[in-house]
Formats: structure tokens, sequence, C-alpha cells
């Protein structure tokens, strides 16, 4: 099958999550790279620094370093992707609840740009339910999320509410 252009996942990543790494390794025999995005947002308050979460997600791709890149970015995605020139925005639904919002974001992005297009993958049902967030709640009580992160993420995650304790 012949390949695309650049394809950017941006998000929280916050932690990177088996949902997030089933988008990038779907997408990837799709574009010809996949640059995968992480949020630096100094006003919203994450479990991980952005260096952390760069780590984790290139441990993850490690394997893929020709076809998955990863970035930082602050400010407005339309002005990251201008600067690598790139024109396809990818996200990931999970679930009607998730479409809303992406839509809403679909259209400002469209608007604040005219050339990014972006495209949506839905979600395999084994990681239907994961979220970022929920991973999180569990993660603090100490539960075992290890079906839910690459093995790396889990250790991570554990290590950091150890230290919060
Ligand atoms: P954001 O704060 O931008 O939503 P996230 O890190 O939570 O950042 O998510 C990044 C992208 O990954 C979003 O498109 C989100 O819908 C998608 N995503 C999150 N969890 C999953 C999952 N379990 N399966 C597929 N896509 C997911």
């Amino acid at each position: 099958m012949a390949k695309a252009d650049i394809a950017v996942f941006p998000g929280s990543f916050d932690p990177l999550t088996n949902g997030h790494v089933e988008i990038v390794r779907r997408a990837i025999t799709i574009f010809d790279k996949v640059v995968v995005a992480v949020l630096s947002n100094p006003s919203k308050s994450t479990l991980f620094t952005v260096d952390e979460r760069i780590k984790l997600a290139a441990d993850e791709f490690s394997d893929c370093k020709e076809c998955v890149e990863i970035s930082s970015f602050d400010g407005l995605l339309v002005d990251f992707m201008q600067g690598i020139e790139a024109r396809i925005i990818l996200r990931g639904l999970r679930a009607i609840s998730d479409f809303d919002y992406e839509a809403q974001m679909a259209h400002m992005n469209r608007n604040l740009s005219c050339e990014v297009e972006t495209l949506f993958l839905t979600t395999s049902e084994k990681c239907s339910y994961i979220s970022s967030s929920l991973v999180k709640q569990v993660a603090q009580f100490h539960g075992d999320v290890q079906k839910l992160v690459p093995p790396k993420v889990a250790l991570a995650v554990k290590q950091k509410y150890i230290n919060r304790k």
C-alpha cells in the first residue's frame, strides 16, 4: 500500500497509554511518518513533566525511530504544524462521547489554518475504555495499571505515586 505524508498526533500523553500506542502503530502503516506532539502547557498541571512524557514515548517507539518522531509543542498546534510542514492532524476516537470535543477542535484548527485536515482513527474495543486520567485515578490508589499502559509507563506511574505518599 502506498503511504502518504506526515501525520501529527497531538496530545497531553500524561501518561502514554496502550490506546495511544495502538493509534500510532496503526498510523505508521498509513503515513510515512507520525510525529507524536506532546503538549507543553505550563498552566495545565500534569503528573509527568514534558521531558518525562517525551522520554516515555521515545522509549516505547524506539523500535521505529525512522517513522515515529517525538516532539513537544506549546501555543497553537497549527503553528507547530506549519513549522514542520505537516498538514494532517491525527486524533483517536474512543466513543461518541469523544466526538463533540474532537469535532470542535477539528473545526477550530481548520478555521485557524485552511491547510490542515484532522483525520480520526477509531480505537479497538480492548483500548476503548482506557484514558490517561483513568490510569492516574487507578494508580493513585495503587491499583494495577499494567494492562493499560506500556511496562515502562506502568513503572514510572507507580514510582510517581510512591514518591507522593
Ligand atoms: P488531549 O488532552 O489532547 O485529549 P490525550 O493524551 O488525552 O490528549 O489524547 C491524545 C489523543 O489520543 C486524543 O485524540 C485522544 O482521543 C486519543 N486517545 C486517548 N485515549 C485513547 C484510547 N484509549 N484509544 C484511542 N485513542 C485515544
